[in-house]
């Protein structure tokens, strides 16, 4: 498998090649060819595998495709990055900024830190995908009306460090107040709380090992 055999929108494919990226990394060529193709995923990887990209490329690809005109005028979301930590936040929006260059596709971050104000005026101005962590979220969907319901893709990076961290409710909590939805799910390894986790979202996933 290469990047230019997965019909992926052309400038993302410059991207890819812009980045450096030759060939896809095991994991990557597993996850992107059945994410495009709609599934949800239960993927173990590691920091270093290539794994956000492996996410981050199906999702552009799914916002460069979808109406614009729809896009334009109503202004919602279309997919949810969440990791554990604002840092790994960051680092997954600027890999987005990169892979996504020059095409309509915009992000916002979602993390403690910063003015919640801020954060939300960008969403509303229309993006693509939010990126950020659970608990800042939570916090942004309680005080202020944020439209999910154009939400198609919830990513789930490092869950092994989001339950570490206890943000198993406000991940759930997050899910349910999404519908329709495909499900890409990363961790280092996959505990038997991970796995219930998947089962409760989605019925079943697709398991990635590499
Ligand atoms: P990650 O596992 O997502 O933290 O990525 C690790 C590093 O690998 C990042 O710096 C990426 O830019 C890089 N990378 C991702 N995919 C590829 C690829 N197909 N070829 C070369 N480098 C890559």
């Amino acid at each position: 498998l290469s990047f230019a055999s997965c019909n992926l929108p052309q400038k993302l494919l410059q991207n890819i090649e812009a980045e450096g990226y030759e060939i896809p990394t095991p994991v990557q060529m597993q996850a992107i060819p059945a994410a495009l193709a709609g599934k949800s995923l239960l993927v173990s990887a590691d920091t270093g595998s290539g794994k956000t990209a492996s996410f981050l490329v199906p999702i552009i690809s799914y916002c460069a495709n979808f109406n614009l005109e729809k896009f334009s005028k109503e202004k919602k979301p279309l997919a949810i990055v969440l990791t554990p930590t604002r840092e790994l936040c960051i680092q997954v929006e600027e890999q987005a900024k990169l892979l996504g260059k020059g095409l309509p596709f915009k992000t916002a971050l979602v993390v403690g830190g910063d003015p919640m104000a801020g954060q939300l005026h960008r969403i509303q101005q229309g993006v693509g995908v939010i990126i950020g962590t659970p608990g800042r979220l939570i916090d942004l969907l309680i005080k202020h009306e944020i439209e999910l319901d154009g939400i198609s893709i919830l990513v789930l990076d490092e869950v092994d460090c989001m339950l570490q961290r206890g943000f198993h409710e406000q991940v759930m909590q997050i899910f349910r107040a999404l519908s329709q939805l495909q499900v890409l799910m990363y961790s280092a390894t996959i505990s038997k709380e991970i796995e219930k986790m998947a089962s409760l979202m989605v019925k079943d996933m697709t398991v990635v090992s590499v």
